[in-house]
């Protein structure tokens, strides 16, 4: 956690004698926050909802749920909490006052925020569902919704691990668009094919990690046969013909017996 997240905007769980106070919060010690007894399930949602009453609703339900819960009840709010704290997941409206939820996720986005995103909105056209999952959703549902499926959603999000809503990855100097597939090294463009470009990224989304042939044949190959364990190595021998040889810096890494791992340092 860093310093700048030491005071954080927050409103207590259930306080009595909240009133209207639509977009005032109050700024909270993190410890007076913690001890308020709302941060128990270890995930920490954002919800960005203007209608204070479909706001409340939905954050008892997750509290209830021991998830902690903040809310922002404007976008530009919403957007100043999600780029000071770390949240797992972020719940959001997208006709809100101040920023639009679509601008808001856009720009989390462009920040590499990596926090699974929900949209719940009232928008049903098939439009609105394109551009947002374009500008980086991870879910859309549409109001009215039953907090019962809300709830399943929001459970299917955070299991997923957060390096698979990363659009843009980057390594050293190795940059790979996971959207449009474009692959860069040093600012310049390498073609790959598909296969390679799977191989590839699996090996940079866990970078670092050493994955061996069998994890990386059943995640590239979706088949499990031990004898097409050889086929990793000679992928990886074109792989690193076209990422690796050009470079004095070495990405991809042998790890003798075992497998293969990507990463700056070699060890
Ligand atoms: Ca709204």
């Amino acid at each position: 956690m860093t310093t700048a997240q030491g005071n954080i905007y927050a409103r207590a769980a259930g306080r009595k004698g909240e009133r209207d106070e639509l977009s005032a919060f109050a700024v909270v010690p993190l410890k007076k926050y913690c001890a308020a007894g709302i941060k128990e399930s270890g995930m920490r949602m954002l919800l960005v909802e203007d209608e204070k009453k479909v706001a409340d609703f939905v954050a008892r339900g997750l509290r209830a749920e021991r998830y902690a819960v903040d809310i922002a009840y404007e976008g530009l709010t919403g957007w100043n909490m999600a780029s000071s704290t770390e949240y797992d997941l972020i719940i959001l409206d997208l006709m809100l006052p101040g920023l639009s939820g679509t601008e808001l996720l856009r720009r989390l986005r462009r920040q590499h925020c990596n926090a699974a995103v929900l949209v719940l909105t009232a928008r049903d056209a098939t439009s609105d569902k394109v551009e947002n999952f374009e500008a980086g959703a991870d879910d859309y549902m549409t109001k009215p919704f039953a907090f019962a499926e809300l709830l399943v959603r929001i459970k299917a999000l955070l299991r997923r691990p957060p390096t698979a809503r990363t659009q843009q990855l980057q390594i050293g100097d190795l940059e790979l668009d996971r959207l449009t597939q474009q692959v860069k090294r040093a600012g310049k463009r390498i073609e790959l094919t598909s296969k390679e470009y799977a191989l590839l990224e699996y090996l940079a989304s866990h970078a670092g990690r050493v994955l061996s042939r069998t994890m990386i044949v059943e995640h590239v190959w979706d088949e499990s046969f031990e004898n097409l364990t050889n086929i990793v190595d000679v992928y990886v021998r074109h792989l690193r013909a076209k990422i690796d040889d050009p470079s004095a810096a070495k990405l991809i890494h042998t790890v003798r017996g075992v497998g293969y791992r990507l990463g700056e340092v070699s060890e």
